[in-house]
């Protein structure tokens, strides 16, 4: 018995990094799972092996509201009913408020956090339709705290915290548990452009306590685990996964 046999998933950003992780995720533990990405080839094929009777793949631009709304229609339609929501999919954005161009601070916004948004609301009707289930957001670090040269993403994941824990009060007598995830450095794609800067890798290696990156499959294995009953008492929780690195007041060793 998987924890998610019966079980309906859309996942945003499935086609790659800690999306992808999750998608297999779910899967393997009995879900199924519609992904949705920009990345079409890459969502395709994680899809085709994943299995086309539990797996689709749906291109979607998570910045678009009737993009995220036909996605959630189309989970609906294809596998009955929605059960989990994982709003993850991002971008990165590296400039200071100076340097910042508005149409990048726009897109950032877009994609970052009015996705969120956009997935709660059109999740939430299909949620009450089963009679409750679960959305996670995938926020990060940089909403906890600033970052030299992250004025919009430090901007859109600190609206993704606060999203999460006024759409997770409102709808908790709904049986609708919301909850985010605050990811410290990955290995994913999303920041190989920082990771090939001279020294950055070694530099963020330093400052993690424990010593490395999180593989993606260990932010998906706590995103399961908030989708899952496990967490059945926990809503509008954010949870840093981040190998210590928030416990860290900066102060030197
Ligand atoms: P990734 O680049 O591997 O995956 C992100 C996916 O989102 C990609 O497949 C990309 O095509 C997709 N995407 C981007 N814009 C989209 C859009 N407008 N519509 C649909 N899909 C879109 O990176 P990742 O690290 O797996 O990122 C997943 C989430 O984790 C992001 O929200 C990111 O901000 C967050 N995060 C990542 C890290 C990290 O160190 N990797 C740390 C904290 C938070």
């Amino acid at each position: 018995m998987g924890r998610f046999d019966g079980k309906v998933a859309v996942i945003t950003g499935g086609a790659s990094g800690i999306g992808a992780a999750a998608a297999r995720r779910f899967h393997a533990e009995g879900a199924s799972v519609l992904l949705a990405d920009l990345n079409l080839e890459a969502g395709e094929a994680l899809a085709a092996s994943l299995g086309e009777g539990r797996a689709r793949f749906r291109k979607v631009d998570v910045a678009s509201w009737p993009e995220v709304d036909a996605l959630v229609a189309d989970a609906v339609r294809a596998f009955g009913g929605l059960d989990i929501l994982f709003n993850n999919a991002g971008i990165g954005s590296f400039a200071n408020a100076a340097d910042l161009a508005v149409e990048d601070w726009r897109r950032v916004i877009d994609v970052d956090l009015s996705s969120v948004f956009y997935g709660c609301k059109a999740a939430l009707p299909a949620l009450r339709a089963r009679g409750g289930g679960s959305i996670i957001n995938t926020a990060s670090i940089s909403g906890l705290a600033g970052d030299f040269s992250f004025a919009a993403y430090n901007a859109a994941k600190a609206g993704v915290v606060n999203l999460t824990r006024s759409v997770a009060i409102d709808h908790a007598r709904e049986n609708i548990r919301v909850n985010a995830v605050c990811p410290g450095p990955v290995d994913t794609p999303i920041i190989s452009g920082i990771n090939d800067l001279q020294g950055v890798r070694e530099a963020w290696d330093a400052r993690v306590p424990m010593g490395r990156f999180a593989r993606p499959e260990e932010i998906a294995a706590v995103v399961a685990f908030l989708a899952s009953d496990d967490a059945s008492y926990m809503t509008g929780a954010i949870l840093a996964v981040d190998g210590g690195v928030t416990a860290h007041t900066g102060q030197p060793d």
